[in-house]
């Protein structure tokens, strides 16, 4: 059994540290405006991350991308996460995000939609959840009938990201209601522009993101759009999703390590009643839970990472490691936000900004009540 990241990994991951400490922490209170990078820091981010070999990080070779393991790519979503300098959803600066399930294109559908989003010159928002159907999308009522070579869909998909600047949806629809999520399910790429489509409400929401509704009525999508075979479409986004589990891990592990730095640092500095923070045992124990702690989730996350390059299936690490550092990045945001006292609820520092955004991922692409029944269901199985 070997720990250590393997040495290139280890390269990789001191050289995004220099890049996040010396041009993104510099720059963190100012880079964005509202949720969005401002051009100019755009600009000069994705040339450095060109010029460290990060562009197209999630892409494979093949396709002209980095093309890295995902233990190389949680290093990497790890370092970013120590800054809140670029957006916490949404677009980084390493290229388009080209989410899984556009691997299973055909050449033809490659053509019209994955190459275009792969140049960046359009844009796709994933629509699964719908107002009665968030954490269970297996109750969707979102339909697609299909008419000899065309499919027509009714229905709403509610809290989309994206939705209002993307050029296409992967639309999650009902194919056959007597199957649902086990083979009724199905993909649809539709082009937002398409007659029946209308994104009819926005949400504001505490961390700034306004995901927003989408209402189909009577829209034609041609069979031609439909991803993988009729039915297959949950399989193909839980199978995306998987991967996005371990990403949140990897965000926990930047955030709660950045987190102990300044906590560090600031309870060092502080005096009070005499003597600087850091000597009080009640703020000690503060700094060594959390410390004791983001070790934990990081054997976790490496370890699911490490599993899913050996090609084995980590359904269950990738739940355990999205629940374990989701939870533990909040406490340690909380944690540290304490020992910094007034200043801590202070938009100067990036703490209330994580206080917010570690909190809204206790719910979002898996809500933790729901990672704790799908272990539940794993453990009762196993253990007789
Ligand atoms: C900012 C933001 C961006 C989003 N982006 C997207 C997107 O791009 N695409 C997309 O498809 N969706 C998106 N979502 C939707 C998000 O994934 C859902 O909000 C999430 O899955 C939870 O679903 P829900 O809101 O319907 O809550 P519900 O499913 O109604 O759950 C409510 C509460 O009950 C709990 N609960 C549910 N079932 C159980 C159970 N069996 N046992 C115990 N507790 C349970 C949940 O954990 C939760 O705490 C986004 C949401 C937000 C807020």
């Amino acid at each position: 059994m070997d720990f250590n990241l393997p040495e290139e990994l280890q390269m990789l991951k001191q050289t995004v540290r220099r890049f996040v400490d010396q041009e993104l922490i510099p720059n963190e209170m100012q880079s964005c405006e509202g949720n969005e990078l401002k051009p100019e820091f755009r600009e000069r981010w994705e040339k450095k991350a060109q010029d460290m070999g990060l562009w197209l990080l999630d892409v494979p070779e093949e396709y002209g991308g980095a093309g890295l393991g995902v233990l190389a790519k949680l290093v990497v979503w790890e370092e970013f996460a120590r800054t809140v300098a670029l957006p916490s959803r949404g677009e980084g600066i390493t290229g388009p995000e080209i989410r899984p399930i556009l691997y299973a294109l055909n050449d033809e559908q490659k053509q019209r939609f994955f190459y275009p989003i792969l140049r960046g010159e359009k844009r796709l928002c994933f629509a699964q959840t719908e107002p009665d159907a968030g954490s269970d999308p297996g109750s969707m009522k979102t339909r697609a009938v299909r008419r000899g070579d065309t499919y027509i869909v009714n229905g709403v998909k509610r809290f989309i990201t994206a939705a209002d600047r993307s050029d296409f949806a992967q639309l999650m629809v009902l194919t056959d209601p007597a199957k649902g999520s086990h083979g009724g399910i199905s993909c649809l790429i539709v082009d937002m522009k398409s007659p029946g489509v209308s994104i009819t409400a926005k949400y504001k929401t505490i961390m700034g993101d306004e995901p927003c509704e989408i209402v189909f009525e009577d829209c034609k999508v041609p069979v031609a759009n439909l991803v993988g075979k009729e039915g297959e479409g949950f399989k193909l986004a839980q199978k995306w999703l998987g991967l996005g589990r371990l990403k949140h891990g990897a965000r926990g592990l930047g955030v709660a390590e950045r987190c102990i730095e300044l906590g560090t640092r600031y309870a060092k500095q502080r005096v009070t009643f005499g003597k600087p923070l850091s000597e009080r045992q009640a703020i000690q124990w503060k700094l060594a839970d959390s410390f004791v702690e983001l070790h934990a989730a990081r054997l976790m996350v490496y370890h699911a990472a490490w599993k899913y390059d050996q090609g084995e299936d980590v359904r269950n690490e990738a739940y355990m490691a999205k629940l374990y550092a989701d939870e533990m990045s909040f406490r340690v945001v909380d944690r540290v936000l304490q020992i910094h006292g007034g200043i801590g609820l202070t938009l100067d520092l990036p703490l209330a900004k994580w206080f917010v955004d570690q909190r809204s991922r206790l719910i979002t692409e898996g809500a933790v009540e729901v990672m704790r029944m799908v272990i539940a269901r794993h453990v009762l199985k196993q253990y007789n």
